[in-house]
């Protein structure tokens, strides 16, 4: 179906105040081009863009949060939409499923989030310096993964409904707008957009290869190339924060009086303190190993456990790194 862009952000508006809470991407600052992020979306919000670039922000901040409760467990009820999402942030919400909904192990938290949020994604219609999502053999746009996606066309969107979730929401579209039906034509211009953004991707990165495919990364390269890689990391853990596909966490038990509670926070590999043991022993002590850790669980481990790769191309890593590391340029050089 297809819906006025106009028309589809008062839908969300009036099912936010009725049925859901409901996030979408609002542009921050008109100079600064990466700075959206999700908001809560209230009658009020402005500067609604669903389907630009990423966010600043990594969609694990809905699903697993930075600190978080476990234990009294505290139910989440209300349904939540999560609105113009990006094809590298389903794809990091596809390995969160891997890891944290499996045959072995099944994170209650994680899943109750998931089963009470929908998914709006959207085609990238804008490219930031440091998207590279073709180097992980993904496009700007998604294929699967979401309950409604949105492909803009002039000042419309092409609405295509994916799951049950997606129908729900499709009946609610259908009792409060008019949606027109689309045509061939309407394909074809989706299929052109698409195209465009390919192109954009691949021209930003063309200084990168995009012949050879990610191999894993030799144990025994020798030291001095992780050493000379990781040489400005200075250890902040924003690349792992930030990254949509970390989910390492600590956990601590807090007891106050006859109160109990078991909370989960954020942890991040680079911190020469993660893995550390009881008598101060940790497997690695160097920065140089925390560096490659991270960068042998992307693109060895993950792949390995969960037959997915770890990094999604979201660049968020390149953009919040104060020592300026570019994750192409490092395993460009590993390479
Ligand atoms: S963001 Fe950069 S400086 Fe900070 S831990 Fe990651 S690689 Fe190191
Ligand atoms: S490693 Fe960097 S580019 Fe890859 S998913 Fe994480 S933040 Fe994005």
């Amino acid at each position: 179906m297809l819906i006025q862009i106009e028309d589809f952000i008062r839908f969300l508006k009036e099912i936010s105040i009725e049925n859901f809470e409901v996030y979408v991407p609002v542009k921050n600052n008109q100079e600064q081009e990466d700075n959206i992020s999700f908001q809560k979306l209230s009658k009020d919000t402005e500067c609604i863009v669903l389907d630009k670039y990423r966010a600043l922000d990594p969609t694990k901040l809905f699903l697993y949060p930075p600190v978080e409760q476990l234990t009294p467990l505290v139910e989440h009820n209300k349904k939540r939409i999560i609105c113009g999402i990006k094809n590298c942030d389903l794809s990091a919400i596809d390995v969160l499923d891997s890891a944290l909904i499996n045959d072995d192990f099944v994170d209650p938290n994680y899943k109750r989030w998931r089963e009470i949020t929908y998914i709006i994604s959207a085609d990238c219609n804008e490219v930031l310096p440091t998207c590279h999502c073709l180097m992980v053999n993904k496009n700007p746009y998604p294929d699967t993964g979401f309950d409604l996606n949105l492909s803009r066309i002039d000042d419309k969107f092409l609405v295509t409904v994916a799951s049950d979730k997606g129908k729900e929401l499709e009946r609610l579209i259908e009792q409060k707008l008019s949606p027109a039906m689309e045509s061939k034509d309407i394909e074809k211009k989706v299929a052109d957009n698409r195209k465009e953004m390919i192109e954009k991707v691949r021209e930003i990165n063309k200084k990168f290869s995009f012949d050879r495919k990610y191999e894993p990364i030799d144990e025994n390269k020798a030291r001095e190339l992780w050493a000379d890689v990781s040489e400005n990391c200075i250890e902040c853990g924003g690349c792992t924060n930030i990254c949509p596909t970390c989910y390492c966490i600590l956990l601590n038990d807090e007891t106050k009086s006859d109160e109990f509670r078991k909370i989960r926070t954020w942890d991040s590999c680079q911190y020469y303190g993660y893995a550390k043991v009881a008598g101060g022993a940790t497997p690695r002590p160097d920065l140089w190993e925390r560096f490659r850790h991270r960068y042998q669980t992307k693109f060895i481990r993950i792949p390995n456990t969960f037959d997915r790769m770890g990094c999604t191309g979201c660049g968020r890593c390149i953009s919040v790194c104060p020592g300026e590391i570019d994750i192409r340029e490092v395993v460009q050089k590993l390479q």
